[in-house]
This record gives structure tokens, sequence and C-alpha cells, in this order.
């Protein structure tokens, strides 16, 4: 069990693989009553069964619907009765040269990566100005840093995250909410899964499999930010891999 941690209420999204997952068993760990949202259900299950959460903590849940995210918020408060934590994790990262014109692909990142935030952000806040309390946690990236050729869409979704994770930050002041905002390097997770077009896809494999670090790196960046007395705010967390040059 670790201050901070211990008995808060955490919505997580994306929760079905890589760092969402990881953020539930370390957080499971240390004592968070947990609600788990995805798209597929069957893994959300046997993780909330694994983890031992309430018989209702797997939501199935896609972000790019706003209802849905805001059905996966009200489960939170119903089974606990208030939000203390809301993880937007759910992404993904179909890169490929803007010439390709992969529009579907950028419409996804879009609904996904950006609006998706935005949706748990309109569902946890009027809970948590409700109680002058809570944490909004948004995944942005290195790619929300610096933009290489290839992931120009999925930078600009990233970038889009930490302007409004900084907007949002100053907008909660007088609510005693507090805004962090992760940007990791290359972790193991499916990501690389979601590049639709094979040339790329091969790259960032090998890249991902000479690199990336365990999806647990995160989850400690996600503790650490919560675990902090209720009058610090870590307002923005930027790791890499050590071996990551880029
Ligand atoms: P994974 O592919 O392992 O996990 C992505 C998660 O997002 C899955 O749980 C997936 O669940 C969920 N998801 C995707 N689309 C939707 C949707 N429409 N509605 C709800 N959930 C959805 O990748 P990561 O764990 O790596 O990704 C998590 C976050 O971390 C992303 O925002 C990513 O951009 C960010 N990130 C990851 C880095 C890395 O190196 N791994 C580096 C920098 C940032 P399901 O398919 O069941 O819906």
């Amino acid at each position: 069990m670790t201050d901070g941690i211990a008995g808060k209420v955490v919505v997580i999204t994306g929760a079905s693989s890589g760092l969402g997952e990881a953020t539930a068993r370390r957080l499971a760990r240390d004592g968070a009553r947990l609600v788990l949202g995805a798209r597929r259900l069957e893994r959300l299950q046997a993780l909330a069964e694994e983890l031992a959460l309430d018989g209702d903590a797997a939501v199935q849940t896609d972000v790019t619907r706003f209802e849905q995210v805001q059905h996966l918020v009200d489960r939170a408060v119903q089974l606990h009765g208030r939000i203390d934590v809301i993880v937007n994790n759910a992404g993904l990262m179909p890169h490929s040269p803007l010439e390709r014109g992969k529009v579907q692909d950028w419409e996804r990142m879009i609904d996904v990566n950006l609006k998706g935030v935005l949706y748990g952000i309109a569902a946890a806040l009027p809970h948590m100005k409700a109680r002058r309390s809570g944490h909004i946690i948004n995944v942005s990236s290195v790619a929300g840093h610096k933009v290489r050729p290839g992931s120009a869409v999925y930078a600009a979704t990233k970038t889009a995250v930490r302007v409004i994770s900084e907007g949002l930050r100053q907008e909660v002041k007088p609510y005693d909410i507090r805004t962090t905002v992760i940007s990791p390097g290359a972790v193991q997770s499916e990501l690389p899964g979601s590049i639709t077009e094979p040339d790329v896809a091969e790259g960032i494999r090998s890249f991902y499999e000479s690199t990336a670090i365990p999806a647990g790196s995160f989850a400690n960046m996600v503790a650490f930010a919560m675990s902090q007395p209720d009058d610090v705010d870590i307002n923005e967390i930027l790791f890499r891999p050590t071996r990551q040059e880029i």
C-alpha cells in the first residue's frame, strides 16, 4: 500500500493492454479502487478478475463515443461514490508519411488520441469540481515534444494533449484539481501493432525491439504523480529508455 494511492477511485481508459494494463496492476497492488475501460471486454474482465476488482469494474468503452466514456465514469461513481483520478490513456499510433494519404488513420488518431482525452475530461470534471478534489492524468508522448517524418498526425494529437493539459491545469486551479501530462518514450506494448503500413511497421518494430522498456516504467510515473501530497501538482513528466536517442 502506498500513501496517496490506497483507497483512491481511479478510472483508466485503454486498460486492456500495454501502459493502461500495467498501470492497473501497479495501482491495484497499491490499494487503489479501479474501474477499467477499453473495447476488448474479455481482456478487461480477465484483468479485473485477476486483480480481484469489483464485478462491475470492467466497462466496455469506446473512447470515441462520449456517452460511453460518461458511462465509464458514472460506473466509478456508482460503485465507489466518487472519482479521484482519471488516466486518459487510450491511444493508437498508425504512423505513415502524409503523402500516402491515410485519411482513415488520421481520423482514428484524432478521434481516439485527442477527442477521447477531451471526452474523459468532460466526463470526470463535473464530479471532481463538485467535490473540489481530483486528478486528471493525460497521456502524451515524446512525439508531443518533437515531430519526425511519418509521425506528423500522431505528433499533432500528442502535442494537442499537452496543450489541453496545460489549459486545463490553469482552469481547474479554483477547484484544487491536479493535472499531469505524461510523455513516454518507447515502452513495450501493443502500440506498434496499430501501424497499418507494413514497411513503416517493420521499422518501428525493430526500433521497439532494440529500445523499448517495460510498461511498468509508465505505471511508476503514474504512481509517482498520484502519491504526492495534495498540495503538490506534478504537471508534466517526460521520460525515455536510457538507450533512446531521439
Ligand atoms: P496498446 O496498443 O498496448 O494499448 C492501447 C490501449 O488503448 C488498449 O487498451 C486499447 O484497448 C485502447 N484503445 C484503442 N482504441 C480505443 C478506443 N477507441 N476506445 C477505447 N480504448 C481504445 O498501446 P500503449 O499501451 O502503448 O498505449 C497507451 C497510450 O500510451 C497511448 O495513448 C499511446 O499513444 C501512449 N504512448 C505509448 C508509448 C509506447 O511506446 N508504448 C509512447 C508514448 C505514448 P482496446 O483495443 O481493447 O479498445
